[in-house]
Order: C-alpha cells, then structure tokens, then sequence
C-alpha cells in the first residue's frame, strides 16, 4: 500500500513489533520472498529446516516418520526457523522503508463508526483518534477489534488452542550432535499423543541457531473439561523419557503462552464490512494441520493492501469494493487449503481415542517384533495379529473411512 503511494500507518501495541507476536517460528520462504524478494541476505533467520518429524510419544516409547532431504538442505530453501522478536522488528522496518508509519506502544482500543462504517480507529487517549479510508484488523486471535466491526459474535472455546512454548538456550554444537544436523541447518518435529496428555493438539521443537523453540497445547475446550492446564503440560512434555536427553542442560530464557484460532472455513467470521478488513489469526486464517499462520497472515496481509489499493482508486470503501478481499483469498492457497481441511479437525477431535489407540499398537507391536525372547518369529506375528485383532474392527474402518474423506474431500 505504501508503495503504491497510499499513507499507512500502522499501529502496534507491543514495545516494538514482534515484542507480543509467539510462534514455534517456522517461515515459509515462499511466501516471504513474494512480499520482500530477496529478503533471505538481510532478514534474522535461524536455520533453514531440512527435516520434519513427525513422531508420537506413549507413556514410554516414541515412534514415527522422519523426510530429510537436500533439496532442502541448499537454496531456495523451504523454510526457516525464526525468532519472531527478531523477524518481525526487522519487517517492520521493510514497511517503513516502503514509506508505512509504524507507531509502537499503540493499542487500539475502539473503533471509529460513522452511519455504520468504519472510519478511523481510537487508542482511547485524548487526540488518539484516526481516521482512514480503510481499517485492515490484524490484531491477532480472539480478535476484540472485529468484534467490535461486527465481523463475529463470539469465540468458542472448542473453536481455539492455546498453546505454552519456551525458548531454551543451547550450544549450536550441542544442537547438531543431538539433532543429527550439519552445522547450520535446522529439523523441525512434531510430536503428538503424550506430548499432550493425549488431547487433540501437538507438542513441538524446532532448532534455532543456539536454542530450541519447544512448546505444546491443545483445544481449550478440552483444557477446561479436563482441568489440564498447558505450563503443567509443557513441564510434562519435557519430562517424557524421548525428550529430556533433547534439551537437557538448556537454559529457559523465554516462555510464552497464545491463542491459536482453529475454527477453520466452516466458522469463518465476515472478513470485511463497510471500511474494515480483518487479515492473518484476527479472521482465523490458520491451518492447524500443516502448521501455518505466518504465512497465511503474510498472504491475507498482502491481498488485503491490494483490495485497498483499488478501493482507493476507486474511491469507494464500502463492501461493494472490499467484497473483492473474499475473493482473493478464495482464489489463493489460504482458503483453498482452509476449504480442503474444513473437517479434519472435527472428525480427530471426535475420536480421542487416535492418539492413543494407534500409538500404543504400533509401539506394542514393534517391541514384540523386536524383542528378541526365545519366542519364534511366527509366534511373534501371531501375537501382532492378536493385538491388531483386539482393536474393534468396526472402529478400524470408520476410522480409516473418516480419515480419508476429511484429508481427500
Ligand atoms: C505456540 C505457537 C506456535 C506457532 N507456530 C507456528 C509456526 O511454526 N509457523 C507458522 O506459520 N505459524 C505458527 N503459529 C501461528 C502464527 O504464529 C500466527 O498465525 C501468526 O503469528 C499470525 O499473525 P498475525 O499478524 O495475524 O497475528 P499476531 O502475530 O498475533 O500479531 C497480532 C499483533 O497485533 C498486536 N495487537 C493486538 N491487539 C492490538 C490492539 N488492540 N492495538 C494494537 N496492536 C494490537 C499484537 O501485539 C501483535 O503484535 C504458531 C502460533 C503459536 C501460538
């Protein structure tokens, strides 16, 4: 928007932009470099990720796939970790350098109205009005400001996570022995089941230059029916036999605690009214089963400036312009991939059971594969059939059936 000669003002209420933003810091680059070519010679980054893991922890064992390769290992990279306290300080100064006016220390408290539009926002202090053409929202999950525009009424607990994470100090060295990473390259894991004392959700590390983003949650409904709460279920995580050798000896020098919205394309809110467009978590734009918010923020961000761009050259900011917004954001990735997980998490979240169902078959079934106890091999199969048998069949199919549909429909 700056770019194209419009004045911008951004407002943040954090000491400075990236102060309040928490993410296990995983950067598409993608994405990025469609806002900031080039970005990768002077941007903070951590590591560029050449490993994901996906792995689930049983009381006492941990299984799961790994995919490494060198094609991300070398450029173009496919992703970064970040510290977002650093990432976001420095891409605001990008927005500045467009010609934006960034003002930290800012919080936004109400919104301007006039015959129902919206027209200006209000920090709540005496001279702390503003007026604009067009307000773009992106105050982040649980958004009070879209509220207040009237783009939702209320968000559900069933309908966020909130999610703990640490950051903990670690040699590089000591990073890449224990992650098995030449130097300078970065895994990503992503661990279910124990992880969460068995909740829908995720515990995740990922490696920095010299620290481990570590965190864990799960549904906050799920928090409350049960009573767990997600500081008790990191210390946990981080006690789980497969984990501790991960960080031991690190230093904590960072915790954190964040919504994550999770209501997905079926509880979409409005993403615009007369005046104001809701952008990145403020709308919900998180896909919750690869993991990506940043991005989808950066891109919603990016379609938003645009729609404002020919609003103003139209000189026309009422949702006959703005309802272009909507389809943008239908044409990209951001609600094609929100439209193409749209039951995932409803049909995992009514079945608790897989992550702890399957997990604990597939942990028995390896260790008596590979106890070596005086048993035969074909005593041992016999048994392994048992222990699938054992699961109802019934479920078995439902199970693969739902999965199935709620990935592929
Ligand atoms: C633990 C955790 C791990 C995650 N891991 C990843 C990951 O690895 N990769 C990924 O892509 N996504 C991840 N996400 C999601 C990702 O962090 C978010 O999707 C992304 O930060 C959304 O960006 P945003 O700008 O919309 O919101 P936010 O980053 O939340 O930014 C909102 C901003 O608005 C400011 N603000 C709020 N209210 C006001 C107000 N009234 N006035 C002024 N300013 C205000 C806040 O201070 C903040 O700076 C993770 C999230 C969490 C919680």
């Amino acid at each position: 928007m700056a770019e194209a000669g419009l004045a911008v003002v951004v407002l943040e209420r954090g000491q400075y932009p990236g102060a309040k933003n928490v993410s296990g810091g995983i950067l598409y680059r993608h994405p990025t470099e469609e806002i900031i070519p080039g970005f990768e010679a002077e941007a903070p980054l951590e590591r560029p990720i050449i490993e994901q893991r996906y792995l689930a922890l049983t009381a006492d064992a941990m299984l799961g796939g790994i995919y490494r390769t060198q094609d991300f290992g070398s450029p173009p990279f496919n992703s970064y970790s970040v510290l977002r306290s650093e990432f976001d300080r420095w891409y605001a100064t990008k927005a500045e350098e467009a010609g934006a006016e960034v003002y930290p220390e800012f919080t936004v408290t109400d919104l301007i109205f006039e015959k129902g539009k919206v027209v200006g926002v209000s920090t709540g202090e005496p001279d702390g009005e503003l007026l604009a053409h067009v307000v773009v929202l992106a105050d982040g999950a649980n958004s009070l400001l879209a509220k207040q525009a009237g783009l939702h009424t209320e968000w559900n607990p069933i309908d966020q996570a909130l999610v703990a994470k640490e950051l903990i100090a670690l040699q590089a060295g000591t990073i890449n022995d224990r992650f098995q990473l030449p130097d300078g390259l970065g895994a990503a894991y992503e661990i279910f089941g124990e992880s969460t004392w068995n909740h829908l959700g995720y515990g995740f590390i990922y490696t920095n230059k010299e620290s481990l983003s570590i965190g864990t949650g799960a549904l906050l409904q799920d928090l409350i029916d049960s009573g767990h709460n997600v500081n008790d279920m990191l210390d946990r995580f981080k006690k789980h036999p497969a984990i501790t050798p991960l960080i031991a000896g690190g230093e904590t020098i960072e915790y954190s605690a964040h919504l994550i919205p999770e209501f997905g394309y079926n509880k979409l809110p409005k993403l615009f009214a007369d005046g104001v467009l809701v952008v990145g978590d403020a709308a919900g734009l998180v896909n919750p089963i690869n993991r990506e918010g940043a991005n989808l923020a950066m891109i919603s961000g990016k379609l938003a400036g645009q729609t404002v761009i020919s609003a103003r050259e139209r000189d026309d900011s009422s949702i006959t312009t703005l309802v272009r917004y909507r389809e943008l954001l239908e044409e990209s990735i951001v609600l094609q991939d929100l439209y193409k997980v749209r039951n995932t998490t409803h049909f995992a979240h009514e079945r608790p059971h897989l992550l702890v169902d399957y997990p604990d078959l597939v942990s028995k079934i390896a260790k008596t594969y590979l106890t070596v106890d005086g048993a035969s091999k074909k005593a041992k199969m016999a048994e392994i059939n048992r222990l699938v048998r054992s699961l109802p069949k019934r479920r078995l199919i439902d199970d693969a059936i739902g999965g199935f549909r709620s990935m592929f429909r």
